[in-house]
Parts: structure tokens; C-alpha cells; sequence
């Protein structure tokens, strides 16, 4: 499904200030809220929707990004990754701080005792390094997780043999208990999380052995993890459902992959260009050569006209990396060197001496070849 523009589900334009942003994410949130919607699910998605927005929007360089480049700027995720909404778990820890502290009027809103809802587990951050290579060609990584899955015994919801859980008595069920304080400015609703239940709003008489009445096991698990080509230091995948399952039954969160690259030792990456420098000594520079550069697919022979200058670039076009969002393939830039020599023989030295007055070896700039700047302009 397509993504709607961040900006019109916030209804601000693209030029609001950060504070009006701030503002109008606000009032989403707090229409949206599944506290004030429950059983509501199109009010959810709105809500996170809303959420994934600001997300975006409330982040200068992200909205830039996202201005830039839409929705592709701002999440690295691509085939076979699962949308890369937030949660709303996430968006307590994330947002939090928007709805200001104690005592705000938002407070009855997004105050505790939310649990009795459906929850939803913590997401998993895990980091992977990539060669060029897997880089420039894509990857399946089978990696190793620790993550909270679901307990076979009980089936998840932590009682004996999965037997059912009983009402909390305290709180009926509701997870939270409404105190009623007079005070001189009137009466005050406070509302906390029940200490017989700790929120649940249900109780388990007799746990589940396996797991401790948890209702879900720590294990290492395997996960096979499709990279695609092009992704690039930074990006985040993320891989919904993937994370940690949370007590006593939920929803699993996701579990995101921060890509890193590893650095490789002849090709650097340039974007999607791939940048190699090649050292040619000025014999082959003046008489011309035939020579192996690595690339991306393996080696390749390219030509060295004779006469060719040092700072010459060559281009091998489409042997660049494929762009993350379908524009193509770059390609690879040889940057040419004349290795100068640092130690010669005393024979060396008077052979060369004996060309150094000749008129073809005084530089001549300017005449055929193109300078450093016309160069860089032709190229980047
Ligand atoms: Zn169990
Ligand atoms: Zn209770």
C-alpha cells in the first residue's frame, strides 16, 4: 500500500515551522488515541500513522531527508521487510517527552494503566556488517538472535498447562484502579496501575513451569535475513514481528537491522560510484599499457593510452552499485596515478638525466588535455 505524505497527515504544509509540526502532531495523537478509541482499529493506524509521521517531521535532518527524497529518504527498508511503522510502546519511549511531564492535561490520556490492551513486545536492535561485495551484490545473512518467543508449554499466557487466567478481582480486569482526592481546586481523578495485578488485569493462579508463568522463553534463534543491493551505512531494516514477544501474550515487536559497512582495502564507495585508485609508473603512462583493476564482478583489463595524463579519470560504466531506490547502476571512476620514482641507481639517474632537457618532456598544460577542473566538472 502506498504511503501518505507525512505532511498531509499531519495537515500541515511543507513549510510548517517545527512548532507547528509539534502542535499538529499533538492534536492527531490525542484524536486518535486508543484510549479515547477503543476496540478502534482505523483509530490505531491513524494514530501510528500520525506517530510515523512525527517521527519524520519532529526530526530536522529526517524531514529534510524526507523532503529530499520522500518516503525512500527516510527508511532504508526494501523487499521483504515488513512496513516500518512504530508501535505504540515505541512511541511512549520515543514521544513521551512531547506530552510534557506531570501534571499536564495530557496526562489522563496517556497515564498509565494502558496494559489491559493488546500489547506489544520490545523491538530488537541489532547491528550488521556488510562487505562491499554483499553491498554490491545483496545477501542472504543467517544471523543469530536472542529474542523472547512465545512458550510452547502454555502457549503463551504463563498459567499451567494454558489453562485460563483468572479477572483480577481488584481492578476488575481493567488493570488500573481511579482514585477520586478532594482537594481545594475540587475533585481529582488520579488513576493508578493495580498492585494486585501490576496492570494485567488478569492473574494467573498456577504458572506455567516451563517459563516461569513469563509465557515466553529466551532462546537463540536463527534468522535468515535478506539483504538487498545497495544499502549503505546507516540504513535500517527492519523486519516486522521479528522481536521480542512480550509477557504473557502479544504481539512480537520487530526486530531492526542497522547496516554497517566494512571498509573495503581497493574500491571505495562513492554513493552509488565505485572509486579506485590506480598507481601506473610514467613509462607505461608515455607508451601505453594494457592493465588489471579490480572490480565489483572481479577483474577487468582496461587500456592506457599512451600519453595519458596522471589525474585522468576512466570510467566503467554500470560497474558502480545498484541504487537502493531502482534508479540504477553507478559506476566505477579509475583515478590514474604516475607513480614517481624515489630510489634510483646512479645508472637510472643518467639515463634520466639524459632525457630531462628533451623538448617532448617539458609539460605542456593545456594543449589536448583537460585540467583538474574541467575534469572534476565532467565527473561529479
Ligand atoms: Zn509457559
Ligand atoms: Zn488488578
Amino acid at each position: 500500500m502506498a504511503k501518505r505524505d507525512y505532511y498531509e497527515i499531519l495537515g500541515v504544509s511543507r513549510n510548517a515551522s517545527p512548532e507547528e509540526i509539534k502542535k499538529a502532531y499533538r492534536k492527531t495523537a490525542i484524536k486518535f488515541h486508543p484510549d479515547k478509541n477503543p476496540d478502534n482499529p482505523e483509530a490505531e493506524d491513524q494514530f501510528k500513522e500520525a506517530a510515523e509521521a512525527y517521527e519524520v517531521l519532529g526530526d530536522a535532518e529526517k524531514r529534510q531527508r524526507y523532503d529530499q527524497f520522500g518516503h525512500d529518504g527516510v527508511r532504508g527498508g526494501a523487499g521483504g521487510f515488513g512496513g516500518g511503522g512504530i508501535s505504540i510502546d515505541d512511541f511512549f519511549s520515543q514521544f513521551g517527552d512531547i506530552f510534557g511531564g506531570s501534571g499536564s492535561p495530557f496526562e489522563s490520556f496517556f497515564g498509565g494503566g494502558r496494559s489491559s490492551r493488546q500489547r506489544r513486545g520490545s523491538n530488537l536492535r541489532i547491528k550488521l556488517k556488510l562487505s562491499l561485495d554483499e553491498i554490491a551484490h545483496g545477501v542472504e545473512k543467517k544471523i543469530k538472535v536472542k529474542r523472547y518467543s512465545t512458550c510452547d508449554a502454555c502457549g503463551g499466557n504463563g498459567a499451567k498447562n494454558g489453562t485460563a487466567l483468572r479477572t483480577c478481582p481488584t481492578c476488575n480486569g481493567t488493570g488500573q484502579i481511579r482514585k477520586v482526592v478532594n482537594t481545594m481546586l475540587g475533585q481529582m481523578v488520579s488513576t493508578n496501575t493495580c498492585p494486585n495485578c501490576n496492570g494485567e488485569g488478569k492473574l494467573v493462579d498456577q504458572r506455567c513451569e516451563n517459563c516461569n508463568g513469563e509465557g515466553r522463553i529466551l532462546n537463540e534463534e536463527v534468522i535468515t535475513v535478506k539483504i538487498p543491493e545497495g544499502v549503505g551505512e546507516g540504513m535500517q531494516l527492519s523486519m516486522s514481528g521479528k522481536g521480542n514477544v512480550p509477557k504473557r501474550g502479544g504481539v512480537p515487536g520487530d526486530l531492526l537491522i542497522v547496516i554497517e559497512e566494512k571498509e573495503d582495502e581497493e574500491l571505495k564507495r562513492d554513493g552509488t560510484n565505485i572509486v579506485y585508485d590506480l598507481h601506473i609508473s610514467f613509462m607505461d603512462a608515455a607508451l601505453g599499457t594494457s592493465v588489471e583493476v579490480p572490480t565489483i564482478d572481479g577483474k577487468v583489463k582496461i587500456k592506457i593510452d599512451s600519453g595519458t595524463q596522471s589525474g585522468k579519470i576512466l570510467r566503467l560504466r554500470g560497474k558502480g552499485i545498484q541504487d537502493i531506490n531502482g534508479y540504477g547502476k553507478g559506476d566505477q571512476l579509475i583515478h590514474v596515478n604516475i607513480w614517481t620514482p624515489k630510489n634510483l641507481t646512479s645508472e637510472e639517474k643518467r639515463t634520466l638525466e639524459s632525457l630531462r632537457e628533451s623538448p617532448n618532456f617539458q609539460p605542456q598544460p593545456g594543449k589536448g588535455d583537460k585540467s583538474f577542473f574541467e575534469r572534476m566538472k565532467e565527473f561529479f
